[in-house]
């Protein structure tokens, strides 16, 4: 959350994305020297859910920028799945496309299972969300070569905040197959001793308690509160929370802070996971917005280079 009164350093996940997509300009711009044509990048947005519209306008514009040869597919919410399957397909085969990225959640009407169906149809190879089972499966036996964006930008944050990881206790809440369990596996991966909490945890607060990196990734706004935390830990808060209920926004902010003024001009915020008196105890944390989401776009630029790289020294077309 962004008011931060505590004396907890802010760590600026939107710089350092910045930074990130900087220097994938001249790679990206190598690649391109190199293979004659930049990374291409597809994205798939089934649907109008307004946030899922937001994200991939953002992607787009954010690659493009970036010199990788985007294009966005809108299909419309009637859309059968069997059709969106069919895209996949053409993406796999089409030779001018190294990343495909298929912006969840797919409608309602499509049935459960829908969005497994088609992550799992996706080539591996240009599955630059990192969900495939084989990826998943790569970054569980440490052999991660496109890992998922979200925590692997977490990774990178911690990395460029000179935030100790090996040996460091980390604890994870949340266990989703995208953000809470690969989160877990790169944070054992820089040799951290990990801890996962989940919604069946038993006694949850002394686990966290415990973390000398806890990372938030509930979808529960101001779910951590100081008691979860240990005083100078590093606070990590993945969650994105739309709140339309104002009263709420002025128990955690206060009656005169910047985030009410904002309310009340949107009628909505988006928090994180942590509470913002969470500042006080912890010794470093993530602002929502400009913490973690913005590294989550950097990294799906960087696993586009790496994909369109790693297909290039392959010689393959998926
Ligand atoms: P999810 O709903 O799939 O998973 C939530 C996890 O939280 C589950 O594993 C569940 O066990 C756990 N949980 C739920 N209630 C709990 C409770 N009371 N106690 C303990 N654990 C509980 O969500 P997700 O896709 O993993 O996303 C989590 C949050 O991160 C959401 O707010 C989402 O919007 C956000 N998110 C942010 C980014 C980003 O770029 N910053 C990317 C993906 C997701």
């Amino acid at each position: 959350m962004t008011d931060q009164p505590g004396a907890a350093r802010r760590l600026d996940g939107a710089a350092v994305a910045a930074a990130i997509r900087e220097e994938l300009k001249p790679a990206v711009a190598a690649f391109a020297s190199k293979a004659g044509r930049p990374p291409g990048l597809a994205l798939v947005l089934v649907g109008d859910d307004p946030a899922s519209a937001i994200y991939v306008r953002s992607k787009e514009t954010s690659a493009a920028d970036s010199g990788i040869a985007v294009r966005a597919h809108r299909l419309p919410s009637t859309t059968p799945l069997a059709d969106v399957l069919a895209l996949v397909e053409r993406l796999n085969a089409d030779g001018s496309v190294d990343g495909i990225l298929v912006q969840d959640p797919l409608p309602a009407a499509m049935g459960t299972g829908a969005s497994t169906r088609v992550f799992d149809a996706i080539a591996p190879g240009k599955d630059v969300d990192g969900f495939h089972p084989e990826n998943a499966g790569r970054l569980a036996q440490g052999r991660v070569t496109l890992a998922p964006c979200t925590p692997a930008g977490v990774i990178e944050l911690l990395r460029r905040s000179d935030i100790r990881m090996r040996g460091a206790e980390a604890v994870v809440i949340g266990r989703s197959d995208i953000v809470g369990k690969p989160m877990a596996m790169l944070l054992l991966s820089e040799d951290a001793t990990v801890t996962i909490c989940h919604s069946r945890t038993a006694d949850l607060a002394a686990h966290a308690r415990r973390a000398d990196i806890l990372v938030a990734a509930v979808g529960r706004p101001a779910f951590v509160i100081p008691d979860m935390v240990k005083p100078g830990a590093t606070v990590i808060d993945v969650g994105i929370n739309r709140v339309t209920e104002r009263a709420r926004i002025e128990e955690w902010f206060g009656s005169g802070s910047a985030r009410l003024a904002g309310f009340d001009q949107r009628g909505s915020a988006v928090v994180g996971d942590v509470h913002p008196a969470v500042a006080q105890v912890a010794g470093a944390l993530t602002p929502v917005p400009g913490g973690v989401g913005p590294l989550t776009i950097a990294m799906l630029l960087r696993n586009t280079l790496r994909a369109a790289e790693l297909r290039r020294q392959r010689g393959s077309n998926s």
